[in-house]
C-alpha cells in the first residue's frame, strides 16, 4: 500500500455565482494524519472535499499533492479516492466484483484483481461475504466493502463524505474505531467530512473547524476544545460558557465551573444567578444556571460534587471559576 501523502491548499476558493462557498482558504494536513473537516451544514467542508478529489473545480487557488499540483487533474489521476456517504455499490455486482471494479476500469486481469479484493475484503473483515449482492449486507457491512473499493486504488488519500452518518449510534461508534484502526495500519492521510464534534474528536488528529466558507481554526482536538480561537468555536465545539469580563470575552469549560451559595472569596471569578433546571446525565449533573447580568451558563457537576451542594430549581448560586481558567476569545 501507497504511503500517505501531505496536501496543502494555498488560497482554494470556490465560487459558485455570487456564492462564496469556499473563501480562499489556506491549509497545511501533515501526511498520514486523519484529518476531519468539521462545521455547521452548509459552511463548505464538502466542496472542500470535492475539489481536493476533482469532482469540482477549483474557482482559484492551488491544491498541492505531495510533491505534485493536482489542481487541474481528473480525480483518477490525483493519488486520492473518495467514499461516499451512500455507499454507492453496484447492485448487480458482488461483492468481490465491486471491490475490484476500479481495477477492472484500468485494464486488470480477473485473477490479478480478485486476489487483491481478497486481500481488501481481508483487511475490513468482509472475507466471508465476497459472493453476496450489495442489497444482501447490512449498513455497516455494506459500508466495509465501499471502504475495500475505495482503497483498491492504493491512494495516498482517503476523503470520506459523512462516511458514519447512515449507521445507528451504535454502530456508528465501533465503525469510527475501525476507520481510525485502518488509517493507522494503512499510514495514508484520510480527510472525513463530518458535522459531528464528537465524531472529529475521537478520530482527528487535526480538526479543521469551518464557518462560511473560512477556516475558524484548525488544530488537534485538544487545542480545539481547550483554546477556541472564537466565539464561534467555543459554541460549536460545546462545552463550554462563554462570559464577559469588562467588555471582554472568555471561555470556561462548564465542567471546570463550580457552584456554591455563599459569597466567593475575591480572588475566583463568579457569577451570580438562578437555578432554573437540573438534569442529571449519568456521570454528571448539568445544571442550568439564569445568570443576575443576563447571561445563562451550564455547569457540569460531577455526581459527588453535587451530593455535597444542596441544590434545587429556584436556589440562588454563584458560578465560580479559577481565573486563569478562562481562555480569552479572539
Ligand atoms: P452540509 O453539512 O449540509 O453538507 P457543507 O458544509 O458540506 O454542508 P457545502 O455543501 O460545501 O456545505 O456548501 C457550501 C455552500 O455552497 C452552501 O451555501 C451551498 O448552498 C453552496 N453550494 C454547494 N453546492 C452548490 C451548487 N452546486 N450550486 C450552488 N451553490 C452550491
Amino acid at each position: 500500500m501507497a504511503a500517505g501523502s501531505p496536501i496543502e491548499l494555498v488560497a482554494l476558493t470556490k465560487r459558485y455565482g455570487t456564492t462564496l462557498a469556499v473563501d480562499a482558504i489556506d491549509l497545511k494536513i501533515a501526511a498520514g494524519s486523519y484529518c476531519c473537516l468539521l462545521g455547521p451544514s452548509g459552511c463548505g467542508k464538502t466542496t472542500t472535499l470535492r475539489m481536493i478529489a476533482g469532482h469540482e473545480a477549483a474557482s482559484q487557488g492551488d491544491i498541492l499533492l505531495g510533491a505534485s499540483n493536482v489542481t487541474d487533474l481528473p480525480p483518477a489521476s490525483r493519488g486520492t479516492a473518495m467514499m461516499f456517504q451512500s455507499y454507492a455499490l453496484f447492485p448487480h455486482l458482488t461483492v468481490l466484483d465491486n471491490v475490484g471494479f476500479a481495477l477492472k476500469m484500468r485494464g486488470v486481469d480477473k485473477a490479478e484483481r480478485d486476489a487483491k479484493a481478497r486481500e481488501l475484503l481481508g483487511l475490513v473483515d468482509m472475507a466471508n461475504y465476497v459472493d453476496r449482492l450489495p442489497g444482501q449486507l447490512s449498513g455497516g457491512q455494506q459500508q466495509r466493502v465501499a471502504l475495500a473499493r475505495a482503497l483498491i486504488t492504493e491512494p495516498q488519500v482517503l476523503l470520506l463524505d459523512e462516511p458514519l452518518s447512515a449507521l445507528d449510534p451504535f454502530l456508528r461508534i465501533r465503525m469510527r474505531a475501525e476507520l481510525k484502526r485502518l488509517q493507522r495500519e494503512l499510514g495514508i492521510t484520510f480527510i472525513h467530512v463530518t458535522h459531528g464534534q464528537d465524531e472529529a474528536m475521537a478520530l482527528a488528529d487535526m480538526i479543521v473547524l469551518m464557518h462560511d466558507g473560512k477556516i475558524s481554526q484548525a488544530g488537534t482536538p485538544r487545542e480545539v476544545f481547550n483554546k477556541p480561537a472564537n466565539e464561534f468555536v467555543a459554541k460549536f465545539i460545546g462545552g463550554h460558557n462563554i462570559v464577559d469580563r469588562a467588555g471582554k470575552k472568555f471561555a470556561v469549560r462548564s465542567d471546570l465551573m463550580n457552584l456554591q451559595t455563599k459569597k466567593p472569596a475575591a480572588k475566583t471569578d463568579a457569577i451570580l444567578g438562578t437555578i432554573s433546571e437540573i438534569e442529571y446525565q449519568g456521570t454528571a449533573f448539568h445544571i442550568t444556571l439564569a445568570g443576575k447580568t443576563g447571561e445563562d451558563l451550564i455547569i457540569q457537576l460531577a455526581e459527588n460534587k453535587f451530593d455535597t451542594t444542596p441544590l434545587k430549581v429556584g436556589t440562588e448560586v454563584y458560578a465560580i471559576w479559577e481565573p486563569s481558567l478562562a481562555h480569552a476569545l479572539g
